[in-house]
């Protein structure tokens, strides 16, 4: 798989790039860099991260962590021997973790800086971080799709996903699983008649078989393919409500709905 590869305009100055680093078989380590210096999100491996920033001769300076699960974290203890003062970001409770961070706490980096946004549901400790028109999300939201609720109720994760869908609708989410045309063919499920949907559906399956990453994805298109985040939309409704065999309460049981059908999918 190839390098996403994107350099970004910051108030007339060019700064930083975004890469996606695939790992596991389903994993995207995104570094964030310029000047030879880097910053990784959820390094779970440290071998091809590793590989990444000798080939583009960088030096790791700081590390985002989303929350605890071991393809997020397996990477940290192997990168800070080899980058001795690595400044770990994260939940507090993560061994490995530096500088524990938490809620509308602000992280920093070189001149950039990122809001922590606390999103509870696939874990409790889950955080997402928010920075410059982008949003670092974990196993929260994905490519039309969200993560499973491990550790907290369907309404945390109800609460946050409307958390991050309230953010700016050309926010980039950067997830860390490419899960999009398995998602994607869970909502056109949901939704047969979503024209947006197939439309993403036709354009994403071209970027898999030329090996691209699907993502980063704009909240705008999530607001309009992905499921978990229309809930309250009329054929979203009913379409859970028929899979629920009764007529759903509100919007968070028409989610947990969703969660649990596609959960069996
Ligand atoms: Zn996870």
């Amino acid at each position: 798989m190839g390098y996403r590869r994107g350099l970004f305009l910051l108030q007339g100055y060019a700064v930083f790039s975004i890469d996606a680093v695939p790992a596991f078989n389903d994993n995207y380590i995104w570094v964030i860099h310029e000047d030879g210096h880097a910053l990784a999100v959820d390094p779970g491996e440290a071998a091809p991260l590793e590989a990444f920033l000798q080939r583009n001769g960088l030096t790791l300076g700081g590390v985002l962590v989303t929350h605890h699960h071991g393809d997020h974290t397996g990477g940290i203890a192997q990168l800070a021997k080899r980058f001795p003062g690595l400044v770990v970001h994260g939940p507090a409770t993560l061994a490995g973790v530096t500088a524990p961070t938490g809620d509308g706490r602000m992280v920093h980096w070189r001149s950039h800086a990122f809001r922590v946004l606390s999103v509870p549901g696939h874990t409790l400790d889950h955080l997402a971080y928010y920075g410059e028109g982008r949003l670092f999300c974990g196993d929260t939201l994905f490519g039309a799709g969200c993560g499973r609720v491990f550790e907290g109720t369907a309404e945390m994760m109800f609460r946050s996903l409307q958390a991050l869908a309230a953010l700016p609708a050309d926010t980039l989410f950067y997830p860390a699983h490419e899960y999009t045309l398995s998602n994607l063919a869970f909502a056109v499920m949901v939704e047969p008649a979503n024209t947006a949907l197939r439309q993403r559906l036709a354009a994403d399956s071209l970027k898999r078989e030329r090996g691209e990453p699907t993502l980063p994805a704009t909240l705008a298109g999530e607001l309009a393919t992905n499921p978990f985040l229309r809930t309250q939309v009329p054929e979203v409704i009913a379409a859970a409500n028929t899979e629920a065999g009764f007529t759903l309460p509100d919007a968070c049981a028409v989610f947990a709905t969703l969660r649990s059908w596609k959960n069996r999918s």
